[in-house]
């Protein structure tokens, strides 16, 4: 068992292992994940986050595929967490047609992993966050989260990249109407992909109708279309990422972002313990059987109960 002490500075020197089990670690809410990031969190912040959202089929895998050949190509280091539980990372298993990024698994300035939602504690979001730091302290310059974008804990993720792209693909009206909506925050950059599809031209005039009807902000969204299987119109989908990220540099907005985002991890993680806390031993605790069959029985209203529950775990915290 290698010292942690060992694991964080092999980790900060970019060693791969050591990132993979400090990434295990955190999955598996392992004190010594906990402690590996206290130890590395000061050398974290300069990873330029992207969040890659879409729906499944968009394009997100092969995009972030021909993504990762234009960094490289630049000298980049890359670091890819997906956060879709039926994503072709997952576990390593690469199954079907759905392996997108073979090519790179055997270049070490790739690292890709992906976070299964084992639903372990509700942490899904906080471990996925805790890999990212990991990502970020181990050097490496980019770190694209790879989302579906449905569940809470997605937006949770995607919320901390520090530039999110969404991916829609000609025809999916489902995901205009959800934009439409509002159902879908605004995101920094939208693709449309598959822009071979004959009604592309008509997607970007809808998607552009949307975008003019949403309040004006500093940045216009840019809506930049690519051919991902072919690569094609990658190059400009780079240089918009980098154009949003070097906006929001100058305008002060990533530190806000990231202050605000920060803020969001702490109330998270408190919140998240606090609930662990008080569900601790609460299937054998007798006293809170005999409160909930007084609710049960419409004595004690549910609220009343909840204020007892708080007040005997005030107590418990003083003693
Ligand atoms: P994900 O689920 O969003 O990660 O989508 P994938 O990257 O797995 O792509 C879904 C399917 O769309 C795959 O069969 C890809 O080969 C295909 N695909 C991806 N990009 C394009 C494109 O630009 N044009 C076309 N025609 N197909 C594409």
């Amino acid at each position: 068992m290698p010292q942690e002490g060992t694991l964080a500075q092999r980790l900060l020197g970019g060693d791969r292992r050591a990132l993979a089990r400090g990434i295990s670690l955190v999955e598996d809410d392992d004190p010594r994940g906990w402690e590996l990031v206290r130890e590395v969190y000061p050398q974290t912040g300069h990873a330029a986050v992207v969040g890659i959202t879409g729906a499944p089929g968009a394009g997100k895998s092969t995009l972030i595929g021909a993504l990762i050949t234009r960094r490289r190509a630049a000298d980049r280091s890359v670091a890819v967490l997906s956060i879709d539980p039926s994503s072709p990372f997952t576990q390593g298993a690469l199954l079907g047609d759905r392996i997108r990024l073979t090519e790179h698994f055997l270049d070490p300035g790739v690292f890709i992993r992906s976070m299964a939602n084992r639903g372990a504690l509700g942490g899904l979001s906080e471990a996925t966050l805790q890999a990212a730091l990991l990502m970020d302290a181990a050097g490496r310059d980019d770190v694209y989260l790879e989302t579906v974008g449905v569940g809470q804990a997605e937006v949770d993720v995607i919320d901390h990249a520090d530039t999110v792209v969404l991916v829609l693909m000609p025809g999916s009206g489902d995901s205009i109407q959800a934009l439409k909506a509002g159902i879908m925050e605004i995101p920094d950059v939208i693709v449309v992909n598959k822009r071979d599809h004959p009604l592309t031209d008509t997607m970007v005039r809808e998607i552009k109708g949307i975008l003019s009807l949403a309040p004006a902000r500093d940045w216009t969204v840019p809506v930049v279309t690519t051919e991902a299987v072919k690569g094609e119109g990658v190059d400009e989908l780079v240089e918009t990422i980098a154009e949003h990220r070097a906006h929001i540099v100058e305008q002060g907005t990533l530190s806000e972002r990231r202050r605000r985002n920060l803020r969001a991890e702490i109330v998270a993680l408190a919140a998240s313990r606090l609930r662990r806390r008080l569900e601790a031993g609460l299937d054998e605790d007798p006293e809170f059987a005999r409160l909930l069959d007084e609710v049960v029985a419409r004595r004690v209203d549910p609220a009343s109960a909840a204020a007892t529950l708080l007040e005997r775990q005030e107590a418990k915290d003083i003693a």
